[in-house]
């Protein structure tokens, strides 16, 4: 089986946590995967429900966004997508969604502090605010390179909009959202109940590099 047919179903199944985990409504929200070795990557179609989303309905674009295969348009967010591989050549994965409880802290611009273990497993520190950005041009794209070029983290708060994630493939990508949301409701409880306790930094690069050198090979 070709890379690209590989990664078509990959992405059209990934799609399916999205909506397991309540990421997601109606078709606001999308995975991508590069193609490795070739300047392509297979994203979401634009507008298709998530129970019509099988691997012949993906999309294969150039990093530019442009269709190189399909029959359908790509996902609205394909720009974005395509800036991140452009710019990010270790990442193998984009996911977006508008998931509540993460974009709750970005309507507030607010970065989640890395208040828990499993942020500063996964995270490596508080989870950053990127900047307000309209859909078009690059300007989103920009903001998620440059935000997450300063940062261990890989997921960004997109203010007023919504998380976007990152990993070393699509299925890591998926993985950060799905974490991204639960710490956000987490911490949001926490905010309720009374003030979350900061974990010290060197405690943050400890946990960060032991989980990252048992779970990132
Ligand atoms: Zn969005």
């Amino acid at each position: 089986m070709s890379a690209v047919a590989d990664l078509r179903r990959t992405v059209a199944e990934l799609h399916r946590e999205l909506t397991r985990y309540e990421l997601v409504i109606w078709t606001a929200g999308n995975v991508s995967a590069r193609v490795p070795g070739q300047d392509l990557m297979v994203i979401k179609p634009s507008g298709v429900s998530y129970d019509e989303l099988t691997p012949e309905r993906m999309v294969v674009t150039d990093l530019h966004g442009n269709l190189v295969e399909g029959d359908y348009a790509p996902s609205s967010d394909t720009a974005a997508h395509a800036y991140v591989y452009r710019h990010m050549p270790e990442v193998g994965g984009v996911v977006h969604t508008h998931s509540p409880y993460a974009t709750a802290w970005a309507a507030r611009g607010e970065p989640i502090p890395c208040v828990l273990t499993m942020i500063a497993d996964e995270f490596g520190g508080e989870i950053p605010v990127g900047p307000f950005a309209l859909i078009g041009d690059d300007s989103i794209g920009r903001g998620i390179v440059e935000t997450l070029s300063a940062s261990r983290s890989k997921a960004v708060l997109m203010r007023n909009h919504g998380p976007f994630t990152v990993g070393k493939d699509a299925r890591a990508a998926v993985k950060a959202a799905v974490m991204l949301e639960d710490v956000a409701r987490t911490v949001h409880f926490a905010h309720q109940l009374g003030k979350p306790i900061p974990i010290e930094q060197h405690h943050v690069d400890s946990l960060y590099e032991r989980y990252q050198n048992v779970y990132g090979q």
